[in-house]
């Protein structure tokens, strides 16, 4: 029986206890010997210069490549079929000689696409949250992937000012498995991590109360969540005016942060938001450093921009579809993996002293495009509009089936008049352009996706991209 299995059968006091006692252990050490050697190096290999950080990043793709020809059937079929040896992958552009992996493929080899000199206690199943379609499932290696995965997490939380053990409020979607008289709770405090998580899913006016008081006798350092919830939470605020106590940084991921989410956020909670991009399948990190700057962790993976007409974006400001090649997990290895996301490229350098190539910014999923009557795309973040439109706002999602025309979907707070539907419909058609039709409608409730995340807008359309 493993601890979990065990821990899951004992009272929840006895659990807490366990959990104080596996706390009391500093990280460092309780993490295991790869997350030690992959943060170590971490710390080091983030000040490399340009010639030896590319050495690196080539020198992890040729021992992906080789491991991949020699035990991975559905990649030794696709370099065979091209007349490839891993040997001919000479540099990161000669990646372009491989075809795409996508989901599709994925499923189709699935058994194909596993390591054969694993065996099956090595492996870990894991899936995508699956938000904008079907669920992907996929194995990570044992004991490895995540391990490695958490060494870069906590370099990023170094960089926002986080030390080990801080503490920290999580609004992440987390499901709270204290439960109290029969009733699941509102949070739930984990020793082990020293953190107080908050559930995403519970945010009523009424609850937010306890949220604020709750938070300010705990003091966090930190504030790690998702941008719609540490957004409904900062609104909340600024509503009522109330006020805590300011933590020292506040961590993003898993959705888009929009700049009017990052106003509201950083003024409410009273610091800078430092904001990063990942994914479940763990093939691709992009972080912001102090300056803000996004940068595309090279000792991750490989990240390419690829245009609509399959170039890859060399341009300062030029958009691309993310396209990946994950170093940490040789159980499944995804290589040039399609992820459906776009961003835009920047070649300006950062003043932080990390050389690592940036982005301007993520574009979002393509699933997160708005269609003209031309069949142009509108991006969600270009609309960017200025968050005192939304003052008397609770929460809005747009809402498309139709190719030039879209619905905006608002849940109104009480204060909301009138002259708030004219403000945002002349808003919105500013941004919008000529080319769309747009319609207001008011709903009551905007559910959240099963992973606790808010959508800011339902695509029916199906979005092609470079195909
Ligand atoms: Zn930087």
């Amino acid at each position: 029986m493993s601890i979990r299995n065990l821990t899951n059968k004992l009272p929840y006091p006895i659990v807490q206890g366990l959990k104080y006692i596996h706390g009391a252990i500093p990280l460092p050490i309780r993490y295991g010997k790869i997350f030690r050697n992959t943060y170590k190096f971490l710390q080091e290999s983030q000040w490399w210069d340009r010639d030896k950080l590319e050495e690196h990043q080539f020198r992890q793709l040729e021992k992906l490549l080789h491991h991949a020809y020699a035990n991975v059937p559905y990649y030794k079929r696709i370099f065979d079929e091209r007349d490839l040896k891993p040997k001919d992958i000479k540099s990161i552009d000669d990646l372009r000689k491989l075809p795409y992996l996508t989901k599709d493929i994925i499923r189709e080899n699935f058994s194909d696409l596993m390591t054969k000199n694993y065996p099956k206690s090595k492996l870990v199943y894991a899936t995508t949250g699956g938000t904008t379609g079907i669920q992907l499932g996929f194995y990570l290696e044992r004991g490895v992937t995540n391990s490695k995965e958490w060494a870069f997490i906590c370099r990023l939380q170094n960089w926002a000012g986080l030390r080990f053990g801080d503490k920290k409020v999580i609004l992440r979607g987390n499901v709270i498995n204290r439960i109290k008289n029969g009733k699941r709770q509102l949070w739930e405090y984990k020793p082990n991590d020293n953190a107080l998580i908050l559930s995403s899913y519970d945010m009523t006016d009424e609850n937010m109360i306890k949220y604020i008081e709750k938070i300010n006798k705990f003091k966090p350092v930190a504030f790690l969540g998702y941008p719609s919830s540490l957004y409904t939470l900062a609104t909340f605020m600024k509503d009522r005016s109330l006020r805590i106590n300011n933590p020292k940084c506040i961590i993003t991921s898993s959705e888009i942060l929009y700049p009017h989410q990052r106003e509201i956020i950083e003024k409410h909670l009273g610091v800078k938001i430092f904001d990063y991009y990942g994914n479940a399948e763990r093939n691709v990190l992009v972080m912001q450093c102090e300056k803000g700057s996004y940068h595309i962790i090279s000792e991750y993976g490989v990240m390419e921009l690829i245009d609509e007409i399959q170039n890859s974006v060399q341009k300062d400001g030029e958009i691309g579809e993310i396209i990946v090649t994950g170093f940490n997990n040789f159980a499944m290895p995804f290589i040039r993996y399609k992820t459906g996301d776009l961003a835009i490229y920047s070649k300006d350098k950062c003043t932080c002293g990390r050389i690592y190539s940036r982005i301007r910014k993520i574009e979002g999923r393509l699933q997160e495009l708005i269609v003209s009557k031309r069949g142009n795309y509108i991006s969600m973040t270009a609309i960017n509009m200025h968050s005192d439109i939304f003052d008397n706002v609770k929460q809005f999602q747009f809402y498309q089936d139709i190719p030039g025309k879209v619905t905006f979907n608002i849940v109104k707070k009480d204060t909301y008049t009138i002259k708030d539907t004219a403000k945002i419909y002349n808003e919105l058609m500013r941004k919008l352009g000529d080319n769309m039709e747009l319609e207001i409608a008011f709903i009551n409730n905007i559910p959240k996706t099963p992973r606790g995340k808010h959508r800011f807008l339902i695509q029916k359309l199906e979005i092609k991209y470079g195909e």
